[in-house]
């Protein structure tokens, strides 16, 4: 399958149209984007790695029966994706009080929370992606019914409870991380966009060191090197 026009440039990624109207190609940038795109950074190979590490997440989530858009990998960063209609809201899923839900509601940072929290945000740049509740979304038309919002809240539990345990076991604490999910032609909710180090925040269990891009939103450097170490974690098994 061959890339032809581009359909879409986002901040991490560019999704190019296929000859198959019902398949993009999905192209992982090198760019990293911090604070609503004020902060702004590249570092070669990240698009790689990251490819790398979603579809292997992805791969997981399938095999527990989570449905997800990706259909193949064609190359170092890029991946055969279904074409889907994407739910402008980015579900958040936190196990442990950190970033923005420490700095809205003064929770001590690194707090494990009593259950885990999912959250609603409206995916617009302009409006840098504001938190909302399920009625500000079906004001605003962004999902079509409470039923469809609690669908997401329920895949964002699941996919939290397999990717939670799941990195236990390469000793890392998936603190929190970003989901975003897309309708297919037929209506099916597919996990789409991607789940790495850029969407998900994985602090190391024994040292607490952060293997995620809170190193560039914090200015502690060593992306790359955080990046493979969780590659290199999580390979060879799924
Ligand atoms: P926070 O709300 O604390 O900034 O982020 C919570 C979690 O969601 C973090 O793991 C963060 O990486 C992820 N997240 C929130 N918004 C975005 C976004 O617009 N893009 C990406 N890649 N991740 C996000």
């Amino acid at each position: 399958m061959e890339k032809r026009e581009l359909l879409y440039e986002g901040k991490a990624k560019k999704l190019y149209k296929t000859d198959d109207e019902n398949l993009l190609i999905a192209e992982f940038k090198d760019d990293l984007t911090a604070f609503n795109a004020l902060k702004k950074g590249k570092e070669e190979g990240k698009g790689a790695l990251n490819a790398k590490i979603s579809a292997k997440l992805f791969r997981l989530l399938e095999k527990e029966g989570i449905k997800t858009h990706l259909v193949d990998v064609l190359g170092d960063n890029l991946h055969l994706v279904k074409k889907v209609d994407i739910i402008p809201i980015e579900v958040v899923v936190r196990n442990i009080a950190t970033g923005s839900l420490t700095r809205r509601l003064g929770i001590k940072d690194g707090t494990p929370l009593p259950f885990s929290l999912v959250e609603f945000y409206y995916k617009n740049d302009e409006l840098q992606d504001p938190l909302i509740n399920d009625e500000h979304a079906l004001l605003l038309n962004l999902a079509e019914s409470e039923a469809e919002l609690e669908e997401l809240k329920r895949l964002g539990r699941e996919i939290n409870v397999i990717l939670k345990n799941y990195f236990a076991k390469k000793d890392l604490r998936l603190v929190d991380f970003k989901l975003e999910f897309g309708k297919d032609s037929e209506g099916n909710i597919l996990l789409s966009d991607e789940i790495s180090p850029d969407s998900c925040r994985f602090w190391d269990m024994k040292t607490n060191e952060k293997l995620d891009k809170d190193r560039f939103r914090e200015g502690i450097g060593g992306i790359k090197v955080a990046y493979e170490e969780i590659l290199r974690r999580i390979s060879g098994d799924i």
